[in-house]
């Protein structure tokens, strides 16, 4: 047993409003300068939604992280010797038109909208030709932000039947916002992509750095990387990624988009891990085991040996101490209601994230999902839509943790709701 610690973050996606301050915060600090004007270390996506860069998640297209192959781990996108021979053509990268032109905003709107209540505002407008899906400029909250315009187009008589049918169906998906920054994982694919060695990991708090001196632009960490968080920065040369804020977390400072995130989704705190662990956790072979391997790797903050051991591994006391008060701790392993995101891309990600309860609850409100004596709700069936999708998402596709989350967050709301606000008899409204 080899214990570390690592700095970890959970993300309460029933919180996040998509407002974006996290990412423009983390915009102004990190990557306001030439040669990376593209590059958001940290975005905000809507989900379902193509994200950003378009397609991340598609690991045939991009061939990030690991696959397994004798029962062992190799690089998706190849070895370093054969990425070597490839350095000139490197040909699992996303190019500059994946990470998006800005949406065009109808401004207009402003001075010619008719008489409301609400107050107008400057619309997003596609830059669609004719009404073709493929010539529509993308976003990575395209799928939200114009659904209001397709909605209309659903009305407009000038539109076929089977466009409208198609442009009508935006306004009633599940939708969700999902926040992303580079996992700092604790198996990095583009640590091990690296082929000039730039990229390590951190042995004190495990965050994942490249070093700009060492790194030599061949970017195969962006290939690597399954999640599409290293970014080139096409004026110096070199690799940059999200560095978790590590000069205010030294002075003992939340990371900029945690400290201001408007909706208070952010939970950091440490946790103790076996470094031991990681390959096997790693090499699981039944993909939907991966999120329990990965649970697997933790070791619990409040056993007396494993204090003991952090101890004799160099851990300080104060490191110790923030792991037993984790909220990281708390929601993964002690409640398990935050997951990490895509575990079968096998780097084991420290972002977790607790999934949205608002369109189960709306659905509950509303009478269309069944629910047993105790107001659980009884099978995955009944939460076909949207846990199969949260379960591709966070379990690998099991859909059995992700009922339960729901359930247990379902169950602490209904008791939450339940109480009176002191002096007033009403409900609280939560
Ligand atoms: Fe590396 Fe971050 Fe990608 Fe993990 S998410 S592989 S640490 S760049
Ligand atoms: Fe979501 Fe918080 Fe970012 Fe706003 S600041 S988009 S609430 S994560």
């Amino acid at each position: 047993m080899k214990i570390r610690a690592q700095i970890a973050m959970v993300l309460n996606l029933d919180k996040c409003i998509g407002c974006h301050t996290c990412s423009v915060t983390c915009k102004n600090i990190w990557t306001n300068r030439k040669g990376v004007e593209y590059a958001w270390f940290n975005n905000v996506e809507s989900k379902p939604g193509i994200g950003y860069p378009k397609q991340w998640e598609n690991q045939d297209k991009w061939r990030g992280g690991w696959k397994l192959k004798n029962g062992e781990l190799e690089l998706k996108a190849g070895g370093r010797a054969s990425k070597l021979l490839n350095i000139f053509a490197n040909p699992d990268m996303p190019e500059i038109d994946d990470y998006y032109a800005p949406f065009d905003y109808d401004y207009a709107h402003l001075q010619n909208a008719p008489l409301s209540e609400a107050t107008p505002t400057a619309r997003p407008r596609s830059q669609i030709d004719g009404s073709r899906m493929e010539k529509i400029q993308w976003g990575p909250n395209w799928e939200d932000d114009l659904a209001g315009e397709f909605a209309e187009r659903a009305r407009d008589p000038n539109f076929a039947d089977i466009e409208k049918q198609m442009y009508g169906q935006f306004e009633n998906t599940f939708h969700m916002y999902l926040p992303r920054l580079c996992n700092h994982c604790l198996n990095p694919a583009c640590v091990a992509a690296c082929p000039a060695g730039s990229i390590y990991k951190r042995e004190e708090d495990g965050v994942v750095l490249v070093d700009q001196d060492k790194c030599r632009g061949w970017r195969m960490c962006i290939s690597g990387c399954p999640y599409k968080k290293v970014y080139y920065n096409w004026e110096s040369g070199k690799s940059e990624k999200c560095i978790l804020c590590y000069p205010r977390i030294e002075s003992g400072l939340p990371t900029a988009c945690a400290e201001s995130c408007v909706g208070r989704i952010r939970y950091m705190g440490v946790i103790l891990y076996d470094a031991d662990r990681i390959g096997t956790a790693a090499a699981t072979e039944n993909p939907k085991g991966l999120y329990e391997a990965h649970q697997g790797v933790f070791c619990d903050p409040n056993d007396p040996e494993i204090i003991e051991q952090a101890r004799r591994d160099g851990i300080p006391e104060s490191w110790i101490t923030a792991a037993q008060n984790s909220p990281v701790w708390k929601m993964a392993m002690e409640w398990k209601i935050a997951f990490p995101i895509h575990p079968e891309f096998r780097t084991l990600p420290m972002m977790w994230y607790v999934p949205p309860l608002s369109p189960v609850q709306s659905q509950l409100d509303q009478g269309n999902l069944p629910t047993g004596e105790d107001g659980v709700i009884p099978t995955a069936d009944a939460l076909r839509f949207p846990a199969r999708y949260l379960a591709n998402l966070l379990t690998a596709g099991d859909t059995a943790p992700i009922i339960s989350a729901l359930n247990r967050l379902i169950a602490m709301r209904s008791h939450q709701r339940s109480k009176r606000v002191e002096g007033s008899g009403n409900a609280a409204v939560l």
